[in-house]
């Protein structure tokens, strides 16, 4: 019966983890998958999540017990606080319901299921070109049809190709859904100024969209919590109907963990329960409830005055040694005579640079050099240490020469 079952594509970016473990190369560099690693290249458990994960274990009112399909609701509470603000007019009126949700993709699934179900059958999902490869899965999977494309970056500036953008956005019917970015970009490391966001929304208003947020790097961007939820809470400030997924993978460290959240915000408000009970019969048939230790850990850290204050500390430190390879990686390629202009490493934001690199020359560093990263040259900057970085700026002085 199985036996025809073709092998799937493997998926562009995790295969590249695959492919890493397997390489006995001892120079080998993963600069593939969006996970930071330490100033040694080691992954990093943030001190506050050690100490909460300690004294959960020893608390005997700790249980293994299910979570309710939505999850833990004082975790969820804190969530919609920590990207919405806590004075966000989206709090009054019944008008926003928080699940929890299996980290940033999870709170994509469920979000683009209930996109299916309640929004128009003709239902458009317009993603940046380019975008997070998983999206377009994503979509599909949920049970729309295959994404639209909206421009988003200028190859020959290195910015967002706002003019391009806006004019997609203009052409998408009405109802259509448009997945933004919320910081950090991914993997182009380019976001839109705060005047081309007002822009965006404009654009979004009139077109009567419907913005879905995915905000997978809070804190990542510019280090602050707070700067890297403006785009959201000026869209939330517009009063419009929108969706927005979150995740603690990156800013907290909690990737295996799988802790998110999904908020879909209302403009008219009074159909909370209606919203949230859709939403759980959609989480109850696709996994019935959500893991409860990640979701106890990041609801600790987000409801103590003291813990928050570290853990904004620690994001700090993680953005700021993103920022120091950044520039200790175009001061490598200057120094070997690297032709080409590699300013846009640095002006770039969040975890990864988008290179310029072509897919021929991602390749030959794979093969030459065993440096690893997505074929359309992004590499993720935490996976570089101050011993590495000289590595692989020769080796992409070699790429770009050859
Ligand atoms: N969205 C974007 C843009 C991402 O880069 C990522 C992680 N690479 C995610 C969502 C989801 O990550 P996770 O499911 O691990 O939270």
């Amino acid at each position: 019966l199985f036996s025809t079952v073709p092998t799937a594509p493997p998926d562009a970016i995790l295969g590249l983890n695959t492919q890493h473990r397997s390489d006995t190369f001892t120079k080998k560099v993963n600069l593939g998958v969006g996970a930071y690693r330490t100033a040694e290249g080691e992954p990093y458990v943030l001190p506050v999540v050690r100490r909460v994960e300690q004294a959960l274990a020893k608390d005997p009112s700790t249980t293994h017990e299910y979570l309710p399909q939505d999850g833990l609701k004082h975790f969820c509470d804190l969530s919609a606080k920590l990207i919405l603000g806590a004075d966000s007019p989206a709090f009054t009126n019944d008008r926003t319901v928080t699940v929890q949700a299996l980290s940033g993709t999870g709170a994509l699934r469920v979000g683009f299921t209930f996109v299916a179900r309640f929004l128009s059958e003709e239902t458009a999902v317009y993603i940046p070109k380019p975008s997070w490869s998983n999206h377009k899965n994503v979509v599909v999977q949920s049970g729309l049809p295959p994404t639209k494309e909206y421009r988003y970056f200028d190859y020959g500036t290195g910015a967002v190709d706002l003019e391009g953008m806006i004019e997609d956005l203009r052409a998408a019917p009405a109802g259509s859904v448009v997945l933004l970015h919320g910081c950090a970009h991914n993997p182009t490391g380019a976001d839109p100024t705060k005047d081309q966001w007002e822009h965006i929304l404009q654009v979004v208003q009139e077109g009567k969209l419907v913005p879905f947020f995915d905000n997978a790097y809070q804190g990542f961007a510019s280090g602050s919590l707070e700067e890297d939820a403006w785009s959201v809470r000026r869209f939330v400030k517009a009063g419009i109907d929108m969706l927005v997924g979150q995740s603690y993978a990156k800013n907290m460290g909690l990737y295996g963990e799988r802790v998110g959240a999904l908020t879909v915000i209302s403009s008219e408000g009074g159909n909370g329960e209606a919203i949230r009970s859709q939403l759980k019969a959609i989480i109850r048939a696709m996994y019935s409830n959500p893991p409860k230790h990640g979701a106890m850990v990041a609801a600790s850290i987000l409801g103590d005055g003291d813990m928050f204050a570290e853990w904004e500390g620690e994001l700090r430190k993680m953005a700021d040694r993103i920022r120091d390879m950044r520039e200790k990686l175009r001061a490598a390629l200057i120094k070997n005579g690297t032709p080409g202009n590699w300013d846009h490493i640095v002006k770039q934001i969040g975890m990864f640079s988008f290179t310029g690199l072509t897919a021929a020359q991602v390749e030959f560093m794979k093969n030459k050099y065993h440096i690893y990263m997505t074929s359309n040259g992004r590499i993720s900057m935490a996976g570089l240490t101050n011993y590495t970085v000289e590595y692989v700026a020769d080796a992409m002085k070699d790429a770009v020469v050859s």
